[in-house]
């Protein structure tokens, strides 16, 4: 397998034993996806079930991984508590999820309210 479709493993295993239902939809096998982009993507994904492992209480947790032919999309979503979900409240978790991205023109979307939906974009072409 790659490195975001082990990563997809782990990560229902992480949310099995926080007793929060895994929902995995879309492929993590990608293709013709740079290997820093999908070490990045991975690295991101799984600081944002951290997230929700420790702060949701949320009970069901979805992750899709969908590629578009010039971009990868990956959401994660809990049914949570959420928080405010402004910059401030961010600590070195989202911070360096950001930094991260940036590094390969991706971006963080954060919607948090009545639970948490996290948006990582990510172009998979050179521009
Ligand atoms: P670190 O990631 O450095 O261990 P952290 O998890 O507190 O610490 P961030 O990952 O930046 O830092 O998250 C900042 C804060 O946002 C968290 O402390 C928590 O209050 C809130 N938060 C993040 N994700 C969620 C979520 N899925 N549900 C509820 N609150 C969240
Ligand atoms: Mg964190």
């Amino acid at each position: 397998g790659t490195k975001l479709d082990e990563e997809m493993t782990h990560i229902r295993e992480l949310l099995h034993a926080a007793q929060i239902k895994p929902e995995i939809t879309g492929n993590p096998l990608l293709e013709n996806v740079p290997l820093l982009v999908e070490n990045v993507v991975s690295m991101c994904v799984k600081e944002a079930i951290t997230n929700v492992v420790k702060h949701s209480s949320a009970t069901h947790c979805r992750v899709d991984v969908t590629q578009l032919p010039k971009e990868l999309k990956v959401t994660v979503e809990d049914n949570g508590q959420g928080f405010s979900g402004d910059r401030s409240a961010e600590g070195n978790g989202l911070r360096g999820m950001r930094e991260r991205l940036e590094f390969v023109n991706g971006t963080l979307d954060v919607e948090s309210g009545l639970g948490t939906v996290i948006t990582i974009h990510v172009p998979t072409v050179l521009r």
